[in-house]
């Protein structure tokens, strides 16, 4: 088993219902269990700014699953969750999934980029990660709680 984690992004209809049905759905992926799932954030929208708030979370799991095959089976849930991918990068969806870490992997191919190359600019990612793992060292970008503190997360509100 390795450790991974996941972040979670909704911004279209039940938003906050999205993001709780996904952990559900990690969970119940084959040769993965869910261990840990961080508080539930209310982010403003990134890179496009026209568009509503978003939920974000991220998820602690364990997996024997391969990179390639967590990535496929998270842009499975995404479609099961009424994406639609129109072409727009980083416009409106209804979720999100993105493989933030897994452990001892760093790889780059056309599909995949481990640890996510955009970690250490958002706030709305490094927040609920440094609430399950402040200590975490992601290879090449640097300590998640030391990155958190570089950057402003006076935006992204706990959600109760
Ligand atoms: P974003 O998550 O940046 O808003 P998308 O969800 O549309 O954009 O993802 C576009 C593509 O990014 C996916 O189809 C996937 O192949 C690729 N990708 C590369 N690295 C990763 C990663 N670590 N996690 C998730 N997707 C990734
Ligand atoms: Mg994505």
């Amino acid at each position: 088993m390795t450790t991974a984690f996941v972040a979670l992004g909704s911004n279209l209809g039940d938003a906050r219902g999205y993001v709780l049905g996904a952990f559900d759905a990690l969970d119940r992926l084959p040769q993965t269990h869910l261990v840990e799932r961080s508080p539930l954030y209310l982010t403003p929208p990134w890179g496009v700014l026209d568009q509503p708030a978003f939920v974000n979370a991220v998820a602690r799991i364990d997996t024997a699953l391969s990179p390639h095959d967590l990535l496929d089976a998270l842009l499975r849930i995404e479609r099961e969750a009424g994406r639609v991918r129109d072409g727009e990068r980083w416009g409106p969806r209804t979720l999100d999934l993105d493989v933030l870490h897994m452990e001892g992997v760093t790889m780059s191919d056309d599909r995949l980029t481990l640890p996510h190359p955009r970690i250490a600019q958002r706030a709305f990612v490094l927040q609920p990660l440094n609430d399950l793992a402040p200590d975490l060292l992601l290879p090449g970008q640097g300590r998640v709680n030391d990155m958190l503190a570089a950057i402003d997360a006076a935006g992204c509100e706990r959600l109760p």
